[in-house]
């Protein structure tokens, strides 16, 4: 079938995309790859991929596209859904022959409730959904298909679950789908040099963070690999398709959690000479370390989290807070750079843990950090935990403009209190005269990092003003705007 797949237009803006962790409008303009979404792109013949928030494409760019396929499988996720519905009930409206799936973490934990939510469904993949899609597009009846649920004479079924995958070489290089189909320039993100490639060498995450949606979801918990031989082959292939691409980006889930496999794949990067980041838990030994510095490693992604030992336990991230700040030393003395990541309102939050959190951070001192807010996935411990709790009260995980807000609240702890703690930890982080200087030197040394860090500064600054705002607003959720 001659087949989309679309990353429908959404809030403006929004960070929302098939390699979104977390989908939110961010503090700086900021996108990621479709990248499970460019998989089974790969794995379809003249396919095209459509990623409409970077492109900056609306509903009314999207709809005509409805005309020229059979299958268009569209990727959205629980901030997103309610748009999503709406825009494939647009491409119904435009072709009622056109047969539309849905893929992605949260049709894969609820498929009958996303089926429910519109006829313009006509089924859901589940879980890792490659080469299901594959098999919907060669024209397999959807009865006969592993993973889907779907829609039959208004019945509601659901076929067996597809196996995972366990041959991760059997899925073919996203970046020949990355060349036919992205504007690679508008993929940003602002701790990465820009332009940059981001892709995944495995799936699955070891580590059971009872917070984190994709391992308790699409991707499980065994860390399952690409041979190196074929990573460094795609890496090789991307660099003669983009040479001006100034950085390669591995965002599996937790790139170092197979020590020996990522310094293997660091010396045949080494050998092609490319700069790379990657995603790491707080607990990379220092000759590992050292390894991956050698071999062209920039910057790490860290998920600190917490700087309360008790908040770590309660949400399983099995992370020592000495062995983190050890780890953070190693890679500072080694030179690697470090965006750390935190997340506030996490079950066993309170204002001093809050405040013990800022202190790590401003102790630790990554180059960048972001600070999100603990977001109740559905799939996840976590979820079940605050519905049992009664930490939920119906708010949503962003507000109208695509903006993350607190959809936990605790009995000690209120959402406005975490709300406002991400702006207060932005600020003490930030607006330190050491931080300031770091910055300011930074920009002194290179004319484009300048640019950038003005640009991104004011962004910063009125996304947190904007942010306020929108809070002190916080009605209904806007409905999609006509010109999306
Ligand atoms: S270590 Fe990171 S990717 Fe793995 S489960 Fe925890 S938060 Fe998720």
């Amino acid at each position: 079938m001659r087949t989309l797949f679309l990353h429908p237009p959404s809030y403006e803006g929004f960070d929302g995309g098939a390699g979104s962790r977390y989908q939110a409008r961010r503090e700086v303009r900021s996108f990621w790859y479709p990248t499970w979404l460019a998989q089974p792109a790969a794995l379809v013949p003249d396919s095209r991929l459509v990623d409409a928030p970077p492109d900056g494409l609306t509903l009314e760019d999207v709809r005509p596209l409805a005309r020229d396929y059979e299958l268009a499988v569209l990727h959205t996720s629980t901030p997103s859904f309610p748009y999503d519905v709406r825009v494939a009930e647009a491409l119904k409206a435009e072709n009622p022959r056109l047969r539309i799936g849905f893929v992605g973490a949260h049709v894969a934990v609820r498929p009958e409730e996303s089926l429910a939510a519109s006829p313009a469904i006509d089924f859901v993949a589940r879980n890792e959904f490659d080469f299901t899609i594959e098999e919907v597009a060669r024209g397999h009846p959807l009865g006969r298909v592993l993973g889907v649920s779907y829609r039959d004479d208004g019945v509601i079924r659901h076929t067996p679950d597809r196996p995972t995958l366990e041959d991760m070489d059997a899925l073919p290089f996203v970046v020949d789908v990355y060349k036919r189909d992205l504007t690679i320039e508008n993929y940003v993100i602002g701790y990465l040099l820009h332009p940059y490639v981001s892709l995944y060498t495995g799936r699955g995450c070891r580590s059971k963070c009872t917070f984190c949606l994709w391992p308790q979801t699409v991707g499980g918990h065994r860390y399952r690999t690409r041979s190196v031989g074929h990573v460094v082959r795609e890496i090789a292939l991307a660099r003669r398709y983009f040479p001006h691409v100034r950085e390669f980006f591995f965002d599996d889930d937790t790139f170092t959690d197979d020590l020996p496999r990522a310094e293997a794949i660091a010396r045949g990067l080494g050998r092609l000479g490319v700069t790379w980041s990657c995603n790491a838990k707080a607990n990379v030994p220092p000759e590992t370390l050292e390894v991956l510095k050698d071999n062209g490693l920039r910057l790490l992604l860290v998920g600190y989290e917490s700087g309360n030992q008790g908040v770590l336990n309660s949400v399983k991230k099995g992370v020592r807070l000495d062995v983190a700040r050890r780890f953070t030393r190693d890679a500072r003395a080694l030179g690697i750079r470090i965006h750390g990541t935190f997340v506030l309102g996490l079950p066993g939050e309170t204002c001093e843990t809050i405040e013990e959190t800022i202190r790590f951070a401003c102790e630790l001192e990554p180059d960048t950090i972001q600070v999100s807010i603990a977001a109740p996935y559905p799939g996840t411990v976590m979820y079940r935990q605050a519905l049992e709790h009664g930490w939920l009260d119906g708010r949503e995980l962003v507000d109208g403009r695509g903006v993350q807000r607190s959809a936990l609240s605790y009995p000690h702890l209120p959402h406005t209190e975490i709300f406002a703690s991400v702006e207060t930890f932005y600020r003490r982080f930030y607006f330190r005269p050491r931080k300031i200087f770091a910055i300011v030197g930074e920009m002194a040394r290179d004319r484009q990092v300048l640019a950038r860090r003005l640009r991104d500064g004011a962004e910063f600054l009125r996304f947190l003003a904007a942010r306020r705002a929108g809070e002190n607003r916080s009605g209904p959720r806007r409905p999609l705007p006509s010109h999306h």
